[in-house]
């Protein structure tokens, strides 16, 4: 579903990503962790162009994102993309913030799209929501929207940089209950995350990256019983 093959990034002379090579399959979670700068949010923002790489290739749903024919904005708004920040327009209603870009960019029916975000509300647990406005909800409903925003362009994969990084502890589990519902429907996930409870319960992958480097991948079960690597070993012996 994805695949990096041989990635590499500089950000001027400094080696962003180094040889990224792996494959994340079609219903599969992976959670990708590693120490800070490892380079966790450059190799998933590759994925939409956010950044761009210097060499190597990567494949989206059979699609080579460095084609050149690629409409690129129609691309990016199908990778359902989950950030720290939530980015709902705060002048629109949570039900007109996930029509949006199903109306204009899939150019569905208005009614259409209303009855697919009232649908997508009930999934995240926000039905009673829909006219409310961003401002008046808390971080983790606001995430929870960001989520069904996404889910609404009907993304082949879905991709979350610490999804649960900027919200008070308490909304933490609601967001990642959202989650998890939804690697059990079978999406495609890739999740940069510091949460290693989700990694362990809901990852078939983990992939390990230090300095760039894509350094182990495993189950979550060969990964925090059995590390290979001398990084990652130091990495979960500073979790705990
Ligand atoms: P964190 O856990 O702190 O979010 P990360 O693993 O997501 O870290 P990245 O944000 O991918 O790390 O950054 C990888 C490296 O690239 C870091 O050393 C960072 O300083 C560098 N870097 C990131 N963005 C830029 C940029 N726009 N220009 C120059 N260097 C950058
Ligand atoms: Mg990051």
């Amino acid at each position: 579903m994805i695949s990096f093959d041989g990635v590499n990034k500089w950000y001027g002379a400094y080696h962003a990503l180094a040889e990224v090579s792996a494959e994340v399959a079609k219903g599969e979670v992976v959670v990708i962790c590693g120490p800070s700068g490892s380079g966790k949010s450059t190799l998933i923002r590759t994925v939409n162009r956010l950044e761009e790489i210097q060499k190597g290739r990567i494949v989206f749903d059979g699609q080579d994102i460095h084609a050149p024919k690629l409409d690129l904005n129609h691309f990016r708004s199908r990778v359902g993309f989950v950030f720290q920040s939530f980015n709902l327009f705060p002048h629109l209603s949570v039900a007109e913030n996930i029509m949006m870009a199903p109306i204009n960019v899939l150019r569905k029916k208005r009614s259409d799209a209303r009855v697919r975000a009232l649908e997508l509300l009930e999934r995240v647990g926000l039905a009673s929501k829909a006219e409310a406005f961003p401002g008046q909800l808390s971080g983790g409903q606001q995430q929870r929207v960001a989520i069904a925003r996404a889910l609404a362009m009907d993304p082949p994969a879905m991709l979350f940089d610490e999804p649960t990084s900027a919200l008070d502890p308490e909304m933490v589990g609601e967001v990642l209950q959202v989650m998890k519902e939804l690697a059990r429907e079978g999406m495609t996930m890739m999740c940069v995350t510091h949460e290693m409870n989700f990694a362990r319960e809901v990852a078939d992958r983990v992939w390990f990256m230090d300095h760039g480097k894509l350094v182990e991948t495993g189950t979550p079960e060969q990964f925090f019983s059995h590390p290979q690597s001398e990084r990652a070993r130091k990495f979960l012996a500073e979790l705990r």
